[in-house]
């Protein structure tokens, strides 16, 4: 399954090209087009979306283009209107997705018009599975069709949650959304390759005609004609495959390997400010005394969290000497 189009509807004109362009990349693969017209932003004076006009356009997309419409909603008054207006496809984004009582209002609005094709619930942002699971059993209610999407957080997958999620629901299809996971355009292609391996069932990509010019999330779309190479690997997504928990797990010990790397860089640059303080303060950058302190520590830590004491010894000497070095 392919969601593809742009972050926001801006104009008849950009949702139009954006739809023909589509066209033309993808003659022959079928795929959803997307347009968020009631965008949750962080600021309040950045673009909002168009709203309810905004429709019209994805309905002109579905008689010009024959194409299928989504679009994004976050109260019960907004799947009135996008089902009153017959778009086929909503998905619910991830800060609504954070909201249970939010969701619970919208699954209600679903209930009294059961008419969409499908809801598509992203991952909460924060790294939350149960309560992503938790939202996919709330929809179930409406006997509306279910499909999960991981936009990871904080601009990082988070593999763990959706392996999680993958694991306790397999029969819910889940796609990927690269474009919101990373928020940066030249990431796609790589995080495209993971969805044959995990056996994921598609992918929502921002596609805009002209990116930098875009009114929301400019630097994670990609031009249309981007896209046609990035397409190809995606057709040999096999469901013969057996050894997907390998890959699963593969991704976690990844992002975890990311993480640690992310703090040690933090750590380090703490190191620095604290040989800026010594210096200052004509203390020598080796105080034993401490340094005896902090592996005690951390080797109760290691020790109870069933690690080898030697190994986390080790370990804090490595990192200790890289530490010191930034204080000379
Ligand atoms: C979107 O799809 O445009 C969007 C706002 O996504 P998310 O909820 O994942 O941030
Ligand atoms: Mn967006």
């Amino acid at each position: 399954m392919l969601v593809l189009g742009p972050c926001s509807a801006e104009s008849r004109e950009q949702v139009l090209r954006t739809a023909r362009e589509l066209k033309e990349v993808c003659p022959n693969t079928p795929f959803i087009f997307r347009a968020g017209v009631w965008k949750p932003r962080t600021n309040p004076n950045t673009f909002q979306g168009i709203g309810e006009q905004a429709l019209a356009w994805l309905q002109e997309v579905q008689q010009t283009y024959g194409l299928e419409v989504a679009t994004e909603v976050a109260t019960p008054e907004h799947v009135h209107k996008a089902l009153q207006a017959g778009i086929d496809y909503l998905w619910i984004g991830a800060r609504t997705s954070a909201n249970p009582i939010t969701v619970q209002s919208l699954c209600e609005a679903l209930k009294a018009n059961a008419n969409a094709k499908a809801v598509l619930i992203k991952n909460p942002v924060n790294a939350d599975a149960a309560l992503w699971l938790g939202n996919i059993e709330r929809l179930e209610q409406t006997a509306i069709p279910v499909i999960a999407i991981h936009r990871g957080c904080n601009h990082k997958p988070c593999w763990s949650m959706a392996h999680t999620v993958r694991l306790a629901r397999p029969d819910i299809p889940m796609l990927l959304d690269p474009s919101h996971l990373s928020g940066d355009a030249e990431q796609i292609p790589a995080l495209l390759r993971k969805i044959a391996p995990l056996h994921l069932d598609g992918a929502m990509i921002e596609i805009h005609p002209e990116p930098s010019n875009a009114l929301s999330d400019a630097k994670q779309q990609l031009a249309p004609n981007q896209l046609r190479t990035l397409l190809e690997p995606l057709s040999n997504h096999s469901r013969e495959v057996t050894d997907t928990e390998l890959e699963w797990l593969r991704a976690e010990i990844d992002e975890l390997d990311d993480q640690l790397w992310e703090t040690l860089a933090l750590r380090m640059d703490v190191s620095r400010r604290i040989g800026e303080w010594k210096k200052a303060h004509n203390v020598a950058p080796l105080q034993p005394q401490r340094y005896a302190e902090i592996l005690d520590q951390r080797q109760l830590w290691a020790t109870k969290n069933g690690m080898d004491a030697a190994f986390v010894k080790h370990l804090f000497d490595a990192i200790h000497a890289e530490s010191l070095k930034r204080q000379e």
